[in-house]
């Protein structure tokens, strides 16, 4: 194994407590990761590397709201500092609690920072929301100006939802215009209210933002226009090459299973299950019976992701409603555009 990825929730607590939020199952729980289930996640971390011949570790920060747990994080990272195992850090923060030293620290090493930002003051204040009630967007910008400043690498981490689809453009330009230059777009597939127009409106939505980021600002990264191709997607190696890890030490083969007791397949001190290696490759060896014949078979993410069809329709081979709306109504749409534009030199504006 070259690189193993790792997801550590700090804490289950969270000062937002945004619409969308897939943590809400999770609020009344106030848990928060002590040194010494940290202690054992470094050593564990140490091991399971050593044991797989794995000589870099890429650790994201996750929660709750990570920085609410900070001293847990600066524990971890000063104490992989002494190893000779190298580690590369990331973050996703709702932004509001950095302050001067928790900024310094994130850029003394060297952490990729991803923001949950999804666009305009309106579209945050409709959707994120903090418990006090209070107006966190310009809180939040200032904070990423701050980081900026400082030189640490900022991302968005937008989230798109049925009701912010027609102003997708809209959110996108207002994140450029803050100096983002990278933004990764989550599509929640798990909202019951997305309907084909909704799908139908992003396609186009995109295609402007598309053309927008061709023309007027080329360094801009983002995720919804790849790298031009359609790729094929890897099978699932959950629990293998890349796992979360629980505030209690629990061991998840990733966050969208993260929580459900079936999928409980470790502990930090007891490592992960040796049957999980099986199983993994059990489920990846189903066939999706309903896609069969289906072109976009290996583009899919319901092909990929199967823990997720399990989460969501109790069958690892079931795919999910949205994700093939999503195929058929907004991928396909541009992949057919693309393909035009690499084929023919079509201009799409
Ligand atoms: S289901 Fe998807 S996200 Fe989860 S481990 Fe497998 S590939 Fe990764
Ligand atoms: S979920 Fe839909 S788009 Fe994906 S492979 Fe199956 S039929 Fe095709």
């Amino acid at each position: 194994m070259v690189e193993l990825s790792v997801s550590i929730w700090c804490t289950m607590q969270c000062n937002f407590c945004c619409t969308y939020c897939y943590e809400k199952n999770y609020d009344n729980k106030q848990i928060s990761m002590s040194m010494d289930t940290a202690s054992n996640v470094m050593d564990y971390l140490e091991k399971y590397m050593e044991d797989n011949g794995c000589m870099k570790c890429k650790i994201h920060f996750h929660g709750g709201e990570p920085l609410l747990n900070f001293e847990i994080i600066e524990y971890i990272v000063n104490r992989m500092k002494k190893s000779a195992k190298s580690f590369e850090y990331e973050i996703t923060t709702n932004g509001s609690l950095l302050d001067d030293h928790k900024i310094n620290y994130l850029y003394e090493n060297n952490f990729s920072v991803a923001v949950s930002l999804d666009g305009t003051q309106e579209t945050f204040n409709l959707w994120r929301k903090s418990k006090l009630g209070q107006d966190e967007y310009k809180i939040v910008v200032g904070n990423v100006k701050k980081l900026q400043r400082k030189g640490c690498f900022v991302s968005a981490r937008m989230t798109v939802i049925p009701q912010t689809a027609s102003c997708f453009f809209e959110n996108v330009s207002s994140l450029i215009n803050i100096g983002i230059k990278k933004i990764d777009v989550s599509f929640d597939y798990e909202n019951s209210t997305w309907e084909q127009n909704d799908f139908e409106i992003l396609a186009t939505q995109t295609l402007r933002i598309q053309s927008f980021i061709r023309d007027k600002c080329k360094d801009i990264v983002f995720s919804e226009i790849g790298e031009g191709i359609p790729r094929e997607l890897s099978k699932c190696n959950g629990g293998i090459s890349s796992f979360t890890i629980s505030c209690e030490g629990y061991i998840y083969p990733c966050i969208f299973v993260f929580g459900n007791e079936e999928f409980k397949i470790g502990t930090v001190v007891e490592g992960i299950l040796p049957s999980w290696k099986k199983k993994i490759k059990e489920i990846n060896q189903l066939k999706m019976i309903e896609c069969e014949g289906c072109s976009m078979l290996p583009l899919c993410f319901s092909n990929k992701c199967r823990l997720f069809n399990y989460k969501v329709n109790h069958d690892y081979t079931k795919p999910i409603d949205n994700v093939c709306a999503m195929n058929n109504f907004y991928k396909l749409a541009l992949y057919k555009v693309r393909d035009k534009i690499y084929h023919e030199g079509c201009d799409i504006r």
